[in-house]
């Protein structure tokens, strides 16, 4: 079989389909679909898959992290829009083994994250697998009408900003291999920081609704892939532009600075490549700085941190003090 990338996969599914979207509906492309109401309001949907062995390595994370953890990839999408999270919508496939106190712990999770945000579970669909765990989860939200925030809408001079540090949940997931292939991890507050990180993300609901209230947020995104590719998303969606981006002002914790000197793992790489981070990427009017970090802080939210600029159409994607090949964040295929 031809080995064909997952965003062209997603292209060719877009294409083919394209001429069923209604008019002023938003689809295959961004975050979530975004679907006018009557109300005024507009429906934000989300689904994401999760697959074992793809997605979460098993034993490497228990039920209830994983069902927290299924909220939270989709929350995430809702939130990178700048929307308030609603209901949830479950599918499971479980393999033999998997019995009800399994999926007792698994619902105790998703309901700790689901219900910090009033994301009630109102269906889904059950079913025997012959061999993996797989789950899907389904989330609808809304934003005020017409102000959803596209991945689209970035400018030549907008400042590139990120929410929270990026890398944690790379490393976690470094640690999660390493426990999986039986070596010993060590106990420490460290350790257990970066793999709450990756077993437990925080959407950012209450950064996104803050940041959806400013004019001059002009794009944004969730970071599930690492900003080395997620940031091509907003550059191709906004009509072909380019950016300049400062590797030297990546926000890092000071514990996966702490793990990489350590183990010897490049934080950068993690960083710009890993993904999985949920936090939010966003482009902005330089001038809209100001109001941003005060939205935030009003918010009780993450801070945000100025990672780059936007260039011009048709210039390149330049990551600035990296050496090497570009980075490139996670695909599957
Ligand atoms: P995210 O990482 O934000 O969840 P993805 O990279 O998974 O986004 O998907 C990008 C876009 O492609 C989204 O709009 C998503 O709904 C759409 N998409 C992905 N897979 C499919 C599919 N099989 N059919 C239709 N749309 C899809
Ligand atoms: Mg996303």
């Amino acid at each position: 079989m031809k080995n064909t990338g997952e965003f062209e996969l997603i292209g060719r599914i877009s294409e083919s389909v394209r001429d069923s979207v209604p008019e002023g509906v938003t689809g295959i492309g961004d975050d979530c679909a975004v679907i006018p109401q009557q109300s005024g309001r507009d429906t934000l949907v989300t689904t994401d898959l999760l697959v074992e062995g793809r997605h979460f390595l098993l034993p490497g994370i228990s039920p209830g992290e994983l069902g927290w953890k299924s909220a939270a990839v989709n929350i995430s999408d809702i939130a990178a829009m700048g929307g308030r999270p609603e209901s949830a919508f479950l599918s499971i496939a479980l393999p033999g083994g998997f019995g009800p106190e399994w999926v007792d712990e698994f619902i105790a999770g998703f309901r700790e994250l689901a219900g910090r945000f009033g994301v009630a579970l109102l269906g889904g669909d059950t079913s025997a697998s012959p061999d993996k765990l797989f789950i899907n989860v389904t989330l609808l939200g809304s934003c005020e009408g017409g102000k959803a925030l596209k991945r689209s809408g970035a400018r030549p001079g907008d400042l590139v900003c990120v929410t929270g540090t990026l890398g944690d949940s790379g490393a976690g997931l470094r640690l999660v291999t390493e426990q999986a292939s039986g070596a010993a991890t060590a106990e420490s507050g460290t350790a257990r920081y970066l793999l709450r990180r990756h077993c437990k993300p925080e959407p950012r609901v209450a950064e996104g609704l803050a940041l959806a209230g400013i004019p001059g947020v002009h794009s944004m995104m969730d970071v599930s892939d690492g900003i080395a590719s997620d940031l091509r998303h907003i550059l191709d969606a906004s009509g072909g532009l380019g950016a300049e981006i400062e590797t030297g002002s990546l926000p890092l914790s000071g514990e996966l600075l702490e793990i990489c000197r350590e183990r010897c793992w490049e934080a950068a790489r993690l960083a710009l490549c890993a993904g999985e981070d949920y936090e939010l990427l966003f482009t902005i009017a330089p001038e809209a700085l100001g109001s941003v970090q005060a939205a935030l802080e009003a918010a009780g939210g993450a801070v945000a941190t100025v990672i780059g600029r936007i260039t011009e159409a048709g210039t390149p994607l330049c990551w600035k003090g990296w050496e090497g090949e570009p980075p490139r964040g996670f695909t599957h295929f």
